[in-house]
């Protein structure tokens, strides 16, 4: 049996037999065991129940594990049967009809379902080891929100349709419940992301979901509007420009916690190339939706990544791309050079791009975007923001961001001279000098 740990709280003993995968099952419910708090006991008189976890591969595996659980029933009396003979479940009830409860293999919730069933789960806030919000790996003030998983489109440089299948939205309320929990473990900032944010739902018809007891419709807008509510920045990736993406900076202009900022990957602006990409959204006139955007919130920041160098590309498309983004003044950019992906249709595409000319393409183009940045940030010289702070340097130096920087991907606001400020505190300042990249700033 798997070693044993101390003191009064309950103790779950552990039988693993059969192969590695079996292993693997076993290491899991003993990680999710202690996660909750349990104890694991060495032997079965410690133990307040005990978990077989069976082989059913060959004849004498079956053996082993019928022998396993009458042990574990003679010496304990209460047991859980899981692993690949809890497939076989009348094989296990008509030798051992007492077992508490029987799971198949790769069952971990079941398995956890039925302890928690035999054995209440302890509550203490000391030794409950996995806080109400889930371990996260991003820092404690912000947090990542994942609303949906896989994609409808097509596009051709991309596998990520074949690897993770369609769109499949979590429901609106399973998805403000996360962020509320993230919200009270003290997160100040949800960066809502998805492969495809705008199309959030679509695939659900939008179905009105429940959250506090309200209904609240499977749909961005919807649950932009209450994310909003819950005190947090709330910041947009990867949306589209689908139409009813002006429903969602029509919030934004209310200026509440929906932050002022879309981050919309274009990839490119010749109508050629996009329809070459397959884009969702090619047909849109992007420059006069923007236009409208920023008349709606003249602070609204746009962030995007592009590809230049893709097969079919020609000197005219790339030149239709620098004007674009002349007009669009965009105030984030990232751009990469076309490299195929193993699998991609775009792979099959003719006119490839010369390397050297697609690098080229790429460093005009942040030339240029370099200069509509540092344009862009000088602006906000000797205004007053609000900034979130993500770091402390040794020197004192701040480390914040604003509404219009994302972590990880966009700038920094450097704040000198502000006195006891922690990280994840709120700070107001007034910036005062800019660079291509980053704000500097001092408190008020
Ligand atoms: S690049 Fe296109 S296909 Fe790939 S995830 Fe994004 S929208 Fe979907």
């Amino acid at each position: 049996m798997a070693s044993a740990g101390g003191g009064a709280t309950p103790r779950v003993g552990f039988v693993s037999l059969g192969c590695p995968k079996a292993l693997v099952d076993s290491e899991r419910i003993l990680t999710q065991l202690r996660a909750e708090g349990y104890d694991i006991s060495a032997d079965y008189d410690g133990a307040d129940l005990v978990v077989v976890n069976t082989c059913g591969f060959i004849d004498s595996a079956v053996e082993e594990s019928l022998d396993a659980i009458g042990e574990a029933l003679a010496e304990n009396g209460k047991v859980i049967v899981t692993g690949c003979l809890g497939a076989k479940r009348d094989v296990i009830l008509d030798a051992h009809p007492a077992v508490l409860a029987v799971t198949g293999p790769h069952a971990l919730d079941e398995v956890m379902g039925a302890v928690h069933q035999h054995l209440p789960k302890p509550h203490d806030p000391f030794t409950d080891l996995i806080p109400p919000a889930g371990i996260k790996l991003t820092p404690r003030h912000y947090a990542y929100l994942k609303i949906s998983e896989g994609c409808d489109h097509k596009c051709s440089f991309c596998i990520i349709p074949s690897m993770r299948g369609g769109l499949d939205s979590r429901p609106a309320g399973e998805v403000l419940r996360e962020a509320e929990k993230l919200v009270e473990s003290g997160v100040k900032e949800l960066l809502v992301i998805s492969q495809d944010t705008s199309a959030y739902g679509v695939d659900r018809k939008y179905r009105t979901d429940f959250w506090g007891g309200r209904p609240v419709k499977t749909r961005i807008t919807e649950l932009a509007k209450e994310l909003s509510t819950l005190g947090a920045w709330v910041r947009m990736h990867y949306v589209y420009p689908y139409p009813h993406v002006d429903e969602l900076v029509e919030l934004m202009a209310a200026g509440g916690n929906l932050l002022p900022y879309l981050d919309i990957p274009f990839q490119h602006a010749s109508p050629t190339v996009l329809k070459a990409m397959r884009r969702p959204a090619a047909a849109e006139n992007t420059l006069r939706r923007i236009e409208r955007w920023r008349d709606m919130v003249p602070d609204l920041v746009l962030r995007s990544t592009f590809i230049v160098g893709f097969p079919g590309e020609t000197e005219a498309d790339f030149e239709e791309l620098m004007q674009w983004l002349e007009a669009a003044q965009l105030d984030r950019v990232g751009c990469f050079t076309y490299s195929p992906v193993e699998g991609a249709t775009a792979n099959e595409l003719p006119g490839a791009v010369d390397p050297e000319l697609a690098e080229q393409r790429r460093e005009r183009f942040m030339h240029l975007q370099e200069n509509i940045s540092a344009n862009r940030l000088i602006a906000k010289v000797g205004r007053e923001m609000r900034v979130l702070v993500d770091d402390i340097a040794e020197d004192g130096t701040v480390l914040a961001r604003s509404a219009a920087d994302a972590p990880e991907i966009d700038g920094v606001v450097y704040v000198e001279g502000a006195d006891d400020v922690a990280v994840g505190d709120w700070l107001d300042v007034r910036i005062t000098d800019a660079d291509i990249h980053d704000l500097w700033a001092e408190p008020v």
